[in-house]
């Protein structure tokens, strides 16, 4: 191919292309970050203006170019004081390239930024990254195809763009002739032959460039040197207390009193954590994570006070609100928000950017080793099972040496068998831990096995709250009696100080503890219920067996009392029985005799 006499419109255009796509890449990455933040009818309305140079036609856009750098307007005789003309000359094509290649460039990093987890954000600042920092490591990183993409786009639309370079930089050969113009003045001269070879040249660069961009990149993050921590053993055993530097002995304690409204949900909580977990146990959906969410300090409450260990961390009538950063409180997210880009050593390190080298060495070689995962250290989050991630999560935030840790239902992504398992690791590290520790759950078994106190959470409200033995025998809610498992609950009606009648079973029960006023329902534990032969014991009614259920190591028998049922009639109760009693109890004729214990009887208000 031989070039044309004049190569100029090709330098012109490369020239103008870099710095365009430059000045876009910037630019389109600066307004992504802040309208990132930006929530609401706001955003829709910003997002429409920096869109526009994107709909509106090239000619329009190049008519306010001129409008604003023009010689007649007031920026374009401000420029001509001090010696500068921007109509007509070559930096007239690197402006008008770039306001039409913006929005590309913007929309796409937009685009990607809000692809990534929000969650990844929020466990970059609970380990005390600042927001440049949560940008650099997490936020970009797992934005890259999305900015390669928005870069790719912005350069192929800068280098293509013909309308606003017309008009704002017209077209001088030499000066200011890309290669869409020099195509249009040929055509336009009858140069046929001028025209096809600049069509052909912007073909193979556009191509060339495009493929070049697009050429798979090797993360320069995975390739950073860290610890060799490949050499040790896996220990496969339970692991020992982690360390922590901090003394023994002083009680450390956190107190959070917390109100939160969004759309149709408010939340109102208080709670109190001295060293040991207290449980939040609640069904789906009833604020739990939103309670972590705020003591860590990546949600802000509307109304309240949190303060760890004499430190006040968030007080709405002082108007102080430490950030996530600075909090020091650990947190496991429900999924363990690992960052997927970054190995399981640059996982457990995050937090630790403000040490020596050596010091985080060690401190990670130290938490990967007692969590048992130092055969892990070079591996990438999706390559290693649900146990270890968890894992990897505890020892993540385990580093940086939190006051207090966040558990939110640190189980819930692994299967029965694992949790067991698991279960007994947590346990082992919490008891190393000196500090508050908030343990979050909708499983009561979970909350029993793990914490001593309880804080039972429903529809953004505490209905019950103690010591785990208490909560579990005498629950005064209907809500906390159905949390802590109980099967049989019933509308009841007081008729004495020591009696209720209980409309749906046909009989009235005798009640040990005195019956409250208030009473609507009463319960009864479905492993309570005792079967025995005919007696003139309280409570003691004939049933006959509707249907059952089993279980490996038990049989649950759906009950009716009073009468054999017939077909169709649903059941009174269920119990929970060994397949012991089950074998026994099959083998003897119906009716069968129940008795609801009255001092076992649960009584319940709604
Ligand atoms: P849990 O962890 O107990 O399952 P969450 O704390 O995640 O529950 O959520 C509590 C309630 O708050 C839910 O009803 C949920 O729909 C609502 N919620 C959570 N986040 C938001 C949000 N960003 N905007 C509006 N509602 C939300
Ligand atoms: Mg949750």
């Amino acid at each position: 191919m031989i070039l044309p006499a004049d190569a100029s419109p090709l330098i012109i255009s490369v020239a103008t292309t870099c710095a365009a796509t430059a000045a876009t890449f910037f630019l389109g990455m600066i307004a992504a970050r802040m309208m990132y933040r930006v929530r609401g009818g706001f955003r829709a309305w910003i997002d429409g203006i920096l869109t526009l140079p994107l709909v509106l036609p090239p000619t329009v856009v190049g008519f306010f170019l001129l409008l604003i750098f023009g010689r007649r307007s007031l920026i374009g005789r401000g420029l001509e004081h001090v010696g500068v003309t921007i109509a007509f000359s070559w930096p007239a094509t690197v402006i008008a390239a770039t306001v039409i290649a913006f929005p590309l460039m913007y929309r796409t990093t937009l685009g990607a930024f809000d692809q990534v987890n929000p969650t990844l954000l929020e466990a970059a600042r609970t380990l005390g990254a600042s927001e440049w920092v949560v940008f650099r490591r997490v936020l970009l990183p797992l934005a890259g195809p999305g900015v390669i993409a928005g870069t790719v786009l912005a350069f192929a639309r800068s280098l293509g763009e013909f309308g606003a370079t017309l008009m704002l930089a017209g077209n001088i050969p030499g000066r200011t002739q890309t290669m869409p113009i020099a195509i249009f003045s040929a055509v336009e001269g009858g140069d046929m032959n001028a025209a096809l070879l600049w069509v052909v040249l912007i073909v193979v660069v556009s191509l060339a460039i495009i493929r070049l961009l697009n050429v798979e990149k090797r993360s320069r993050i995975m390739a950073r040197a860290e610890p060799d921590l490949s050499r040790s053993e896996f220990s496969g055993q339970f692991p020992v207390a982690v360390v922590s530097s901090r003394e023994n002995g002083s009680a450390v304690k956190l107190d959070v009193d917390l109100e939160r409204t969004l759309e149709n949900f408010t939340l109102r909580i208080a709670l109190g954590a001295r060293n040991g977990a207290v449980g939040l146990l609640g069904p789906s959906g009833s604020g739990k994570s939103m309670t972590l969410r705020m003591i860590a300090g990546v949600s802000t409450p509307d109304r309240g006070r949190i303060v760890l260990n004499g430190r006040v961390l968030f007080d709405s009538a002082a108007g102080r609100n430490i950030p996530a950063a600075s909090r020091r409180i650990g947190v496991v997210f429900q999924d363990y928000a690992l960052f997927p880009h970054l190995t399981v050593a640059d996982n457990v390190g995050f937090g630790l950017a403000r040490m020596t080298k050596d010091e985080r060495r060690a401190r990670i070689w130290n938490q990967l080793e007692s969590m048992g995962i130092a055969e892990l250290a070079h591996r990438y989050p999706r390559q290693i099972s649900g146990g270890q991630r968890q894992r990897v999560a505890i020892a993540r935030c385990m580093a940086m040496e939190p006051d207090a840790l966040l558990l939110d239902e640190p189980f819930a992504a692994l299967d029965p068998h694992l949790r067991r398992r698991t279960e007994e690791q947590l346990r082992a590290t919490l008891a190393g831990f000196n500090g508050p520790v908030v343990f979050v759950t909708h499983d009561m078994e979970e909350a029993f096995r793990f914490c001593p106190e309880l804080q039972v959470l429903d529809s953004g409200r505490v209905i019950a709250s103690g010591p785990k033995q208490e909560l579990f025998e005498r629950p005064r809610t209907v809500a906390a009696a159905r949390l802590t498992g109980c099967k049989n609950i019933v509308a009841a009606c007081r008729v004495g100080n020591d009696c209720v009648e209980v409309a749906a079973w046909q009989c009235r029960l005798q009640a040990a503890p005195e019956v409250p006023e208030a009473l609507t329902h009463v319960g009864f534990r479905s492993h309570q219920l005792a079967f025995q032969r005919p007696a003139d014991t309280k409570n003691t009614f004939p049933c006959w067996l509707v249907t059952t259920s089993e279980a490996p190591h038990e049989m649950t028998l759906y009950l009716r009392l009073h009468s054999a049922p017939s077909s169709g009639q649903p059941p009174h109760l269920q119990a929970d029985v060994s397949k012991e009693v089950w074998r026994d109890l099959s083998k003897r004729p119906q009716p069968w005799h129940i008795t609801l214990d009255p001092t076992r009887l649960l009584l319940l208000e709604e």
